[in-house]
């Protein structure tokens, strides 16, 4: 009788847990171990910026439903290293573990912003450590200015003023959530967090701060040449990768783990990235892509799994990017291109708080946003899902 196979995976959120708890569904037998730098049980993400700061219960986020079938979980062993050509991975423990098949999923950790470090009030959101911090310090009932109008700074903002507070975002760019979203929808989302008491500067850059340590307050220099003062100030200006742990690899790194369509890391044959650390080939959109959602995560899991249990019969990772976020009793949903520029844009008011957006290019809908729209974007997104855009046509194993 064979040994049965050994899967490492490297990170346990939301698309490591989720990569060990497919494998597991897929062959019983399989050695499954999941190592992790945090020294916390695997928890979701969803509720850190949202339940976790504005419930009076401190919800749990652990996700031990899915877990403890047979996986040997190493918490607080962070990998150091990959040796490719010997199948190993190195840990902070100074043990090393030989492996198979590895999965990377490290995700991605905040960028930083300069001016405010060494601050003391200032917050970043990443873990659920990093969501209690900020959680306590936000019972002090403090002014909060929100650094970044993206995801993190929405949510935040909304969770801030659920709990009754002053509440200040500062965009650097020229709306809110650009990366993501489309300008009518940054607009609808701006009047949306102006209407529950928000104040939105975009186009407005921290180059400065002072902290005031009697009155725990800092005033922060905007680039306009005013200054706004707060006593507690979360940054979500976007993230980066994290592959500097494995820089001394031979891997392929070029913003994430530069993969194919199967997930594999480019010049390996058992080395699969998953999640927000992969810059994989889409063969849907027939280009290359990094997507940071949730469901992206959980796509990529199943695919990396079913890729090492029945690698003669591999699946490529063609998804369709689906993000949603809930901001001020709103559930906002967003399917679809990542490349937004250049279509039409179609609005449709259902009712004072329910609206959806689609988008089309070449009179073929690309993309969709609904405002409290769940049952259109469901529809929409099963569309997206199931058209045979050209370039798939190339992937013969998509079903
Ligand atoms: P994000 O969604 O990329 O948004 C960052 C925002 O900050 C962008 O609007 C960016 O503008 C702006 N920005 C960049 N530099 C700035 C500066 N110096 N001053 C002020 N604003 C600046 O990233 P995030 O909000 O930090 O979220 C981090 C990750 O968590 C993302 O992957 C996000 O998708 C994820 N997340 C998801 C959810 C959800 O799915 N509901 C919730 C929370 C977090 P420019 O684009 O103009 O640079």
């Amino acid at each position: 009788m064979h040994a049965a196979a050994t899967t490492v995976i490297v990170g346990a959120s939301v698309a490591g847990i989720r990569a060990a708890a497919a494998l597991r569904h897929n062959d019983p037998h399989h050695r499954i171990i999941l190592v992790d730098g945090e020294n916390e049980e695997p928890y979701d993400k969803p509720p850190l910026s949202k339940a976790v700061l504005s419930n009076t219960d401190l919800p749990s986020p652990h996700l031990t439903d899915h877990f403890g079938h047979g996986i040997d979980y190493r918490k607080g062993t962070p990998a150091v290293a990959v040796d490719t050509a010997a199948s190993t991975l190195s840990l902070g423990d100074g043990s090393v573990i030989r492996y198979d098949n590895a999965i990377l999923a490290t995700g991605s950790a905040p960028r930083h912003l300069p001016a405010l470090e060494g601050i003391p009030c200032v917050h970043y959101l990443r873990t659920f450590a990093d969501a209690t911090a900020l959680r306590n310090d936000l019972r002090r009932r403090p002014r909060v200015i929100v650094v970044g109008g993206g995801f993190i700074g929405s949510e935040v903002a909304s969770s801030a003023r659920e709990l009754g507070l002053d509440v200040t975002i500062i965009e650097a760019g020229e709306r809110m959530a650009a990366r993501v979203l489309p300008e009518p929808v940054s607009h609808a989302l701006a009047a949306l967090h102006a209407l529950h008491g928000v104040t939105v500067r975009c186009r407005t850059v921290v180059h400065g701060a002072s902290y005031d340590a009697d009155r725990r307050a800092v005033e922060l220099n905007l680039d306009d040449g005013d200054t706004v003062v707060g006593d507690v100030v979360v940054v979500g200006i976007g993230t980066t990768p994290c592959t500097d742990w494995a820089a001394d690899s031979s891997l392929p790194i070029r913003d994430g783990f530069v993969c194919g369509p199967d997930l594999r890391v480019k010049g390996t044959s058992n080395l699969y990235a998953i999640g927000d650390v992969a810059r994989w080939f889409n063969p849907r959109y027939g280009d290359e892509m990094r997507v940071e959602h949730w469901t992206n995560a959980r796509e990529h899991a199943a695919v990396a799994a079913h890729n090492i249990v029945h690698p003669h019969a591999p699946r490529h990772a063609s998804t369709v990017p689906f993000v949603w976020s809930d901001q001020h009793g709103t559930r906002i949903q967003h399917v679809g291109d990542p490349d937004l520029t250049a279509v039409d844009i179609d609005a449709v008011e259902l009712s004072h708080s329910t609206r959806v957006f689609t988008y089309s290019r070449g009179g073929i809908t690309v993309g969709a946003t609904g405002f409290n729209a769940q049952g259109a974007l469901a529809k929409i997104r099963k569309q997206l899902v199931d058209q045979r855009a050209p370039s798939l046509h190339r992937d013969h194993t998509h079903h």
